[in-house]
This record gives structure tokens, sequence and C-alpha cells, in this order.
């Protein structure tokens, strides 16, 4: 055994995405740090008794992208003495750092937080900036570890991670991809993700010893993203003469590219539309990090024409204006699309449009398999018009599939995806003779 794998969340399940390798000579490193948002609280990732004893020994920690579900843990990791660097992208510091205080809030304020705020402050100095394309080396223990970030065309500044292990005297190498979420379709701010551009150089990735493959989509085909945006904006345009629009975001990439998408169709010069909660503060970083996505100057046009909703006083005034209003959190889980489903959600002429996967155990979900959404602890079964749009970040089957047949790596381990379409993926990719794994939660890899 050179290497251990240990999943201690986001196996069979999306949410707190969170791994561990453990290295032959003790040492650990950590591929992302997330938590999973349901609606009775905040999960963490699973680290059992002995290990968190062990925790000390997480020598490295990289960060794939700024979702709560992939960095939400860090100020609790960090709590149990961690105390390592952190790689990750410039935007991922960035946002990072907006998603972790909006949740320590939110969290605080309804329930006790299992870490204190100053291990959130902590976190700042160990970050470490990595660009894309770049091979960086470090050691961990004996170990040397070389690193190499590659654009995944999800969210501004993620990434996939490249890991070549190499023992003391590297007679052992060991190579690794992790994926993290990945999309595989251009978007109105981002480029696909690198290995499924024509011209991206991906010899070098070839042949690993392992792809952790995210599954997100593992069961499902998207629809043509442009026939989607066309929808969309023909239903908003449509409902909107009945009465208010919600458009419930992720208040990373997905409410940015809403704003480019209106701007594109010339939306604010015909409506009232806001951008309400944490979505102002992230825009603004994504305007700061402008390398890293592509359009920004018809982002800036949007965000200089949107109008911004600070605080409960501006949301009841906009309120009066039956406008469009976009707003977080996507999955309908808490943020300030609470007050608006409070508000409105017996009104029929009112309308919430969903812009993105909905997790198991969020309202976003029950409002869409039962009909139900829970705001408080009372259970409302809103009356108002309400539909999903598949704009998603994340790759879907068919594309999936041939980034498997592209690497052809040694074994593939799926996670991040709900169970039943992770043990279906599972099953496909044994008939075609891959090596695959969809690991349960804390069960060990040996690689
Ligand atoms: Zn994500
Ligand atoms: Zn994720």
């Amino acid at each position: 055994m050179f290497l251990k794998i240990k999943f201690l969340g986001a196996a069979r399940e999306v949410g707190r995405s969170c791994i561990v390798l453990e290295l032959s000579d003790v040492h650990k490193i950590m591929l992302d740090a997330g938590v999973k948002l349901t609606q009775t609280g905040v999960v963490y990732p699973l680290i059992e008794v002995p290990d968190i004893k062990e925790m000390d020994s997480v020598n490295a920690i990289f960060l794939s992208h700024a979702h709560l579900d992939h960095v939400g843990s860090l100020p609790y990791i960090e709590h149990l003495r961690v105390e390592a660097p952190i790689y990750a992208t410039s935007p991922t510091i960035k946002l990072g750092k907006i998603l972790l205080e909006d949740a320590y809030k939110i969290e605080n304020h309804k329930n006790k937080v299992p870490y204190k705020h100053a291990d959130l402050e902590k976190l700042s100095k160990y970050f470490q900036h990595v660009r894309y394309n770049k091979t960086y080396e470090i050691n961990v223990g004996l170990n040397k570890i070389e690193y190499e970030f590659v654009d995944a065309g999800h969210i501004q500044g993620s990434a996939s991670i490249f890991l070549k292990i190499k023992n003391k005297n590297e007679e052992k190498i060991t190579t690794l991809i992790y994926t993290g979420d990945i999309n595989s379709i251009d978007t109105q701010l981002l480029e696909k993700h690198y290995f499924y551009r024509e011209d991206s150089d991906i010899e070098r990735f070839k042949e690993v010893d392992c792809l952790i493959l995210e599954s997100t989509y593992s069961d499902k085909e998207h629809e043509n993203r442009e026939l989607i945006e066309k929808k969309f904006i023909e239903t908003l345009k449509l409902r909107q003469k009945a009465g208010p629009v919600i458009v419930a975001t992720f208040g990373v990439q997905r409410a940015q590219e809403l704003l480019t998408l209106f701007e594109k169709n010339k939306l604010f010069e015909k409506y009232n539309i806001y951008l309400d909660g944490m979505a102002v503060k992230t825009t603004n970083t994504f305007l700061s990090e402008s390398e890293f996505i592509i359009n920004a100057d018809l982002l800036r046009k949007a965000f200089r024409k949107v109008n911004h909703i600070h605080g409960f006083e501006e949301r009841r005034i906009a309120l009066k204006k039956r406008g469009i209003y976009i707003t977080t959190s996507g999955m309908l889980s808490g943020g300030p699309v609470m007050s608006y489903l409070k508000e409105l959600h017996d009104d029929p002429n009112t309308t919430i449009l969903l812009t993105g996967y909905q997790c198991e155990g969020t309202n976003g979900r029950t409002l869409l398999e039962l009909g139900y959404v829970e705001v408080d602890g009372r259970i409302f079964r809103p009356k108002c018009y309400f539909e999903k749009f598949d704009l998603s970040g994340h790759a879907g089957h068919k594309d999936l599939v041939k980034l498997v047949e592209k690497l052809k790596p040694k074994k593939v381990i799926l996670n991040h995806g709900d169970e039943s379409s992770i043990l279906n993926f599972e099953k496909e990719l044994l008939s075609k003779d891959v090596q695959v794994i969809a690991p349960k939660i804390n069960e060990e890899i040996e690689l």
C-alpha cells in the first residue's frame, strides 16, 4: 500500500466534499473541506474520533473551488488544529472567504457552529495562491508532491487538481486527478473545462493511476444551453406581466451568469431588476478577478445597471415595484430568498424560477418533487408559479463518459452524486470494462 484514499463526505451524496489521502508515512493531504446544507442544518464531513486526533498529520489542503460544499468546513477543520497550507486559485480564496463569513453569520444565528470566528480568521494565513497550468512541488513528510491546477469551467477560479505523489527515493510514483466540479460546455462567463477544449494539451494527464470523478449529472443529459436560456428569458418576460418574478440563484457564478444573460437580452432597459443578498459582494470579486472570466465587460455593464438591495427595508420598498429579483440561496435553503417566499408564496401571480441543481433535503427539491417548502419550521404549499431551468454548471452524463474514455485512467472513483445515479453510473462503467468504484462514506480505498 502506498496511498489510502478516504471520503469523509460526498460519497454517494452531493455535499460536504472532503477527501483524505493518506501517504505511506502517515502524512496526509486533504482535497476540499465542504459542508452539506440541508433543511435541518449544516452537515459536516464525517471525522471519527480516532481521525480527529490525527488531524494534525494533514500537511496540505487543496481546494477545487469556492462552493460551500467544497470549502464550508475549512474553519471547522482549522478548529481541529490542522494548520496546514491551503492551496487554491485567487478567486477561490476571495470568494471562499465571502461564503464562509456569510455561512458563519447565518449558522451562528440559528445554531451553534462547531468552531469559533477566530478559526475562520486564522485561515487567511494558510492560503497559497495557485495559477492554472503551472506545475508546483512541495514536500509532505518524506514525500514529494507535484501539483497542477487546470480550469474546470464550473465557477470562477474552479479547478481540477492533478497530483503526482513521489515517495522518499522516488521509487514509487502515483498520479491522481481530482476533478472537483466540472463543466463541459462554454457558458456566458466561462470557457469549458480545460480537458474538453480542442486546443488543450492533455497528454500528461492520460492514464493516471486514479481519477476521482464528480458524478452530479451522471444519470442525465442536459438540453442545449442556448435553448434553455431562450426559454428562460421567454418565461421571465411572460411571467413578469403577471407579477413579481423571483430568480433563486447561487451567489457564486450563477448570479453573475444571469446578470450577463440579462445584459445580452437588454432586459435592464425594460424591467426593474434587483440583485439581493451575497451576490452583490461576490460580483465585485468577479470583476476584480476578471482575467478568470470571459465577457467581463458585459458583467460590468449589468452590475452597473442592476438595483442592489441591502437589507430588509430596501427589500420591502423594492417589492412594491413588482420587478425581477435575483436572490440567494439557489436551493431555497436560506438567505434573502426566504423572505420573498414568506411574503409571496400564497400569490398565484408571483413566480419562482429555480436555476440549477437542487440537492436532496433542500426546499428547492421538496418544492419540485412534493410541492412544499419549510420556512421557520412551518410547512407551506406555495400557490405561486414555479419552474426549474437547467442552467447547470456540471457536465452531463455523455460528457462524463467521454472524459473517462479520453483520459483512460487505471482506476475511476465516483463521488459527488446522489446514491441511485452514482450506482447506476458505476454499473455502466463496469460494463465498459472500466475499473471503477463508488465508495461509501469513510470507506478506504488503497492504491
Ligand atoms: Zn460546485
Ligand atoms: Zn459541488
